[in-house]
């Protein structure tokens, strides 16, 4: 545990939060400034600055917690949808550097996030970039 992590305090009991799960390597919290009301943070216990430096044993664990929590805030907020975010990095939208994922109800027409320009791959240049990210697997 990081002394000056907040978000390791949050997720080990020391800060009190409205916790909606709890086990022994997460905690599930409303978010404080929610997108939508029972919009939900995932923290792990151990502290991990973003998703490159999260351990194996907790990484793996992680999806089956996310998909129960979606799960969930679907069902108590009646959403239409539900988007997962996980930021990493200032130029991803990351403030607190304590990996998180974000559990987002959305509601038809909201608006609340943008969606992205589509870009596009010249003749060739999707395989070639597909080659590279896979050599560093
Ligand atoms: P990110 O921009 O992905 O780093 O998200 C950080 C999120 O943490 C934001 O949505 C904040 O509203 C939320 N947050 C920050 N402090 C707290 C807190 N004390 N309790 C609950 N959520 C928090
Ligand atoms: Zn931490």
């Amino acid at each position: 545990m990081n002394d000056n992590c907040i978000f390791c305090k949050i997720a080990n009991g020391i800060i009190p939060s409205a916790t909606v799960y709890e086990d022994d390597l997460f905690r599930a919290i409303l978010d404080i400034a929610p997108a939508h009301k029972g919009h939900v943070i995932i923290l792990p216990k151990e502290h991990a600055d973003n998703l490159f430096s999260l351990p194996e044993n907790v990484a793996e664990k992680l999806m089956p917690v996310v998909k129960k929590v979606a799960a969930a805030v679907k069902k108590t907020t009646g959403c239409d949808g539900i988007n997962i975010l996980q930021n990493n990095g200032t130029a991803a939208g990351q403030t607190v550097f304590h990996l998180h994922v974000h559990v987002v109800p959305r509601f038809e027409g909201d608006g609340i996030l943008p969606v992205w320009p589509q870009g596009s791959y010249a003749d060739g240049e999707a395989a070639e970039l597909a080659a590279k990210i896979r050599a560093e697997l």
